[in-house]
């Protein structure tokens, strides 16, 4: 037994193999391709809007217009207000909701709520002067705020709601991109912002038998509270007698099972990898504390905790939540004691995340009193295996007489729908209604990920290009496809603090696009040098990586146990997004756009 853990309560040997094994029985044949996409008979699991009135037409839109924004989620409202502020406002979103807000639209489940302290998550916080209300906003909150931005930068009349984008199309003649529509509309536009956010499309579990169930089911992003009855709060009355099925226990879970367990007449949770479910602890903002906040709070506060994700020492820890302390766990100590080399980096580091997962293990302990409900709840792999969670009413939920978890993991997951249930372990659980907490394409492959078709020059498809992995420079653009630019995770570098992430990028390309502008150019692009050097960069990062990854359990962040190095989600400038904003902003000092071809 390895010394050092033994001191610490456990031995890392049994625990190496623990999380081996439970990896190695999790790891399915068919891998990400397990998963339904939600088209053909499954579409309407998605393809509605609860929150507009249904039926909406309007006459083609056939317009030139200099900036097409696609996506009104919080990344295209950021392109836009950074745009403004380069003093360009000929541009249009186009945004498949009935309103602002993406994610924070679609995802109004009960207990909804951003993982990420809000005043380092909410957007535009100081131009806006707006206090968030608690440290960590919940959905509706977030949703309000993105109406706020819309309203205080005039962008409800620039944008084309209730309508989703089919194909995206290089006119080499027109020197202009055709953007058309699910309502026959062809906007032309000189520029493309592609704003789509990450969590995009929902995905259903690949489960036998989903769509001959007679009774009532839903997506947790297209929850039915009509059905339910209440709101994001709770409140959800018409459960009231009812048995409700929640399939999938990932951070939306964490959120919602909470809330239906309170309503719900009989809750059953089906389980395939428990998540890590560390303390929450939620508090009101302090008014004081607000007021005494100094011009550019908002961005030193972002840095810290970028610095912190990125393995970087602070000389304090501003946000001091969960998040920090787990980047503090997966991170080599420094000063005078710090380790010296790989190996003894590596150790050290995988001593304190095995001493993490043994306290978010106890947690379970002590907040589960059923013995094998508890047994069942805990995680048993690398804290970043998986997306952690922060909750403190999940775990309590099992303490209920009406809650029941159903561990499917021996089965590799449930195992079909009938008409009237879900049969798990060759049991039939008989339930009114399935909620599928399933998650989304965030990690499969572009051209399932964004939904629509994207041709550059001489009609090459995007996807066609990356088929063998993302070519562009810093994430934002690529060979072939002029004046059309990407916001997310492409080639970039990754924060869970996503929107901070978005806004540093929206700054970038909307400094590209109004200097293209200024500089009359008729199209930019990079050039193959500047691509092929970047992607040496980043394939200079991956390696290492793909080793951690391999050894977790599966899930989205690994492609399903099969993370590959050409794969387009694993390439990421991993010296953090400080390292990467100081790369960039060096780049726009040289006010001569390097790698970059203005025709
Ligand atoms: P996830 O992809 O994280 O979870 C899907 C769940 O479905 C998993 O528990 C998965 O199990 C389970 N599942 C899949 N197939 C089956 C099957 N056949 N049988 C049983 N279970 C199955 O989706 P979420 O919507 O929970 O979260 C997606 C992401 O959205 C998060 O990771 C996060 O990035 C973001 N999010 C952020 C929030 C925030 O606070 N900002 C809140 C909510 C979501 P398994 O793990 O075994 O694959």
């Amino acid at each position: 037994m390895d010394h050092e853990g033994h001191e610490m309560g456990f031995d890392p040997d049994e625990l190496r193999e623990r999380y081996r094994a439970e990896r190695d029985r999790r790891i399915r044949d068919n891998g990400a391709d397990q998963y339904l996409e939600i088209t053909g008979q499954y579409a309407h699991f998605a393809d509605h809007d609860p929150y507009v009135e249904a039926g909406f037409t309007r006459a083609p839109i056939n317009d030139e217009i200099d900036i097409a924004i696609i996506g009104g989620g919080f990344s295209g409202l950021l392109a836009a207000a950074r745009l403004t502020e380069q003093g360009v406002s000929s541009f249009r979103i186009v945004e498949a909701g009935g309103d602002f807000g993406g994610t924070w639209y679609w995802n109004r489940y009960p207990g909804a709520q951003c993982d990420t302290e809000s005043y380092c998550y909410l957007p535009l916080l100081e131009e806006l002067k707006y206090m968030p209300k608690e440290k960590y906003s919940f959905a509706a909150e977030i949703f309000e705020h993105s109406q706020r931005i819309g309203t205080t930068y005039n962008l409800y009349d620039r944008t084309h709601f209730q309508t989703r984008v089919n194909t995206i199309d290089w006119d080499e003649e027109l020197g202009r991109w055709h953007i058309r529509t699910d309502h026959a509309d062809d906007l032309k536009a000189r520029f493309v912002i592609m704003a789509l956010g990450t969590a995009t499309r929902a995905k259903l579990p690949g489960i036998e038998g989903i769509e001959s169930f007679k009774g009532h089911a839903f997506h947790t992003s297209r929850w039915d509270y009509d059905y339910t009855g209440g709101d994001t709060t709770g409140g959800m009355t018409k459960l009231a007698g009812k048995r409700v099925a929640i399939i999938g226990t990932g951070a939306t879970a964490i959120q919602c099972v909470p809330r239906v367990a309170a309503d719900a007449g009989h809750l059953f949770v089906f389980q395939r990898t428990p998540s890590t479910v560390d303390w929450r602890g939620n508090k009101p903002t302090e008014p004081q504390w607000w007021a005494s906040l100094q011009p550019g709070w908002q961005r030193e506060r972002r840095e810290n905790f970028g610095a912190q994700a990125a393995g970087q020492s602070v000389p304090v820890d501003l946000i001091e939540d969960g998040w920090t302390d787990i980047f503090r766990t997966v991170s080599a100590p420094k000063g005078p004691n710090r380790p010296r080399t790989k190996e003894e980096r590596d150790r050290v580091v995988e001593l304190a995340d095995f001493a993490k997962m043994e306290q978010l293990r106890a947690r379970v302990d002590t907040t589960v009193s059923d013995p094998d409900a508890a047994e069942a709840l805990k995680p048993w792999y690398r804290v970043m295996c998986k997306r952690p969670t922060f909750n403190d009413e999940f775990l309590a939920a099992f303490n209920r007489d009406n809650v029941t978890l159903v561990d499917v993991s021996d089965a590799k997951g449930v195992q079909r729908i009938t008409e009237t249930g879900v049969v798990a372990n060759g049991v039939e659980y008989q339930v009114d209604c399935i909620i599928y907490a399933s998650g989304f394409e965030i990690s499969a492959e572009f051209r399932r990920r964004l939904g629509m078709e994207v041709n550059g020059r001489e009609g090459q498809s995007l996807f066609d290009h990356w088929a063998d992995g993302l070519k562009t420079l810093h994430g934002f653009t690529t060979r072939g496809f002029p004046n059309w630019f990407y916001i997310g995770m492409s080639q970039n570098a990754f924060s869970v603090n996503m929107t901070s992430m978005f806004d540093d990028q929206a700054r970038h390309i909307a400094y590209i696009v109004a200097e293209a502008m200024r500089r009359g150019a008729r199209t930019v692009e990079p050039s193959p040098a500047a691509v092929e050097d970047w992607v040496a960069t980043i394939n200079g990062f991956k390696v290492g990586g793909l080793g951690f990854l391999e050894a977790c359990t599966p899930g989205y962040y690994n492609n399903e146990g099969a993370p590959q190095a050409g794969s387009s989600f694993f390439g990421a400038y991993t010296p953090g997004t400080n390292a990467f904003n100081e790369l960039l902003e060096a780049w726009r000092a040289t006010d001569e756009l390097p790698g970059l071809e203005l025709a």
